[in-house]
């Protein structure tokens, strides 16, 4: 199946979209000239955008990361600390989690992720009691937040199934999960760099748990960890498999291992012709999902840019804060202006989305573009220099 003309039927077949197979997407992921790759998902997403396809999409969000002290020590992390580094671990307290979801909102955020460690201590209840504040105060913001690792660690500490803390997270105020940790969910590279997280399959599991409970959901890839071809097409396909029964996948996010700070330091990482190239076969592949996102944040503003043409709708956010992948490297940082202009010169129509994906400002007039230019990415980060960890601001403060 590597002869160019059987490649180039593959690839018309999937631009009209037609669904392929996994030993079809790993043939075109290998062996499908860059440009032809890429056309080919252009043309995937212009049919199924089809009188939106002049328009590519961000959201203006923040994430939370209310504590970093985690048991499950994953070994491409950067973030955590372990219980028992107490010099190294922190929490944050409701207040400075409301001032954070305050500031998000002046700045005109719609969203935020709710991200940390799994915490030994930290069941259903504190999720509860976190939401319940937050949706009490600010109503307007939607909490995208949480994955399968959290729940199944959640529900473990309080003793209760995965079905039920669903239930009562959402009951709380959880509009639905951002997907993270799905890291790679193949069982050999998700062993080597997240032992003691739960398998690829029960992650599956427990998102189709939440998505026949009405919670929908992202999901994601962390690409560059020493992971094969085949094992990535794998990721692929067992994301497609879950979503042809539940349709509870709103986007497929991949993104890349930065290097810093962990201890897989030195591993291999994707290149930018590989998360060019995954961006297009997720596109081809991944028929039953409507949105394919390139993160900038971890392959910087040029490729993210590129992304649009390669399959990709929707460049992700201006993320007020985010201290994640931070710590292990990432240092590209944008603003609203910025990827208002990235998107306009890859030729599209720039929009502010919903986290629902609705087109909330399309900014079709430059003579209308906003004017806030304390909206920029990550400007308080534990990670980043002028960050901090504890509870001084610094986002208004930088007006
Ligand atoms: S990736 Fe998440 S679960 Fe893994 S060590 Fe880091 S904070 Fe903990």
């Amino acid at each position: 199946m590597t002869e160019k003309a059987d490649l180039q039927s593959v690839l018309d077949r999937a631009a009209e979209g037609g669904r392929i197979t996994p030993e079809e997407a790993l043939a075109l992921y290998r062996d499908a000239p860059l440009h032809a790759l890429g056309a080919a998902a252009d043309a995937a997403r212009r049919r199924k955008f089809a009188g939106t396809e002049h328009i590519a999409t961000y959201i203006i969000e923040r994430n939370i990361n209310y504590t970093n002290v985690c048991v499950t020590a994953c070994k491409f992390c950067a973030f955590y600390a372990a219980p028992k580094d107490k010099a190294k671990g922190w929490t944050r307290d409701l207040d400075d989690i409301l001032r954070r979801c305050a500031e998000t909102v002046e700045l005109g955020g719609t969203q935020i992720m709710f991200q940390g460690g799994h915490h030994p201590e930290y069941g259903v209840e504190y999720y509860e009691k976190h939401f319940r504040a937050i949706k009490k105060a600010f109503p307007q913001l939607v909490i995208h937040s949480l994955g399968a690792s959290e729940v199944e660690h959640m529900a473990r500490v309080s003793g209760v199934s995965v079905e039920e803390a669903i239930v009562r997270l959402r009951e709380a105020g959880l509009d639905s999960f951002a997907g993270a940790g799905a890291e790679l969910l193949p069982e050999r590279p998700r062993k080597a760099i997240a032992p003691l997280k739960e398998s690829g399959e029960r992650w599956l599991e427990i998102m189709e748990i939440a998505h026949r409970l009405g919670v929908e959901s992202t999901t994601t890839m962390l690409m560059g960890t020493g992971e094969t071809n085949a094992e990535r097409i794998e990721h692929l396909r067992m994301i497609r498999d879950v979503q042809d029964r539940t349709g509870g996948f709103r986007a497929f996010i991949p993104y890349t291992y930065q290097p810093e700070n962990n201890r897989l330091r030195g591993r291999t990482q994707a290149t930018v012709f590989e998360y060019l190239r995954m961006i297009a076969i997720a596109r081809l592949f991944l028929d039953n999902v409507m949105h394919i996102q390139g993160s900038w944040l971890t392959t910087g503003k040029d490729v993210g840019q590129l992304t649009l043409h390669y399959g990709a709708d929707d460049l992700g956010s201006v993320m007020l804060e985010e201290n994640v992948v931070s710590s292990a490297g990432a240092r590209h940082r944008s603003n609203r202006l910025e990827l208002i202009d990235l998107i306009r010169k890859a030729g599209r129509v720039p929009a502010q989305r919903s986290t629902t994906y609705e087109h909330l400002v399309v900014h079709d007039d430059p003579a209308n573009d906003p004017v806030d230019d304390r909206v920029m990415s990550h400007i308080s980060s534990t990670a980043l220099d002028g960050g901090t960890a504890h509870p001084e601001l610094r986002i208004l403060a930088a007006d």
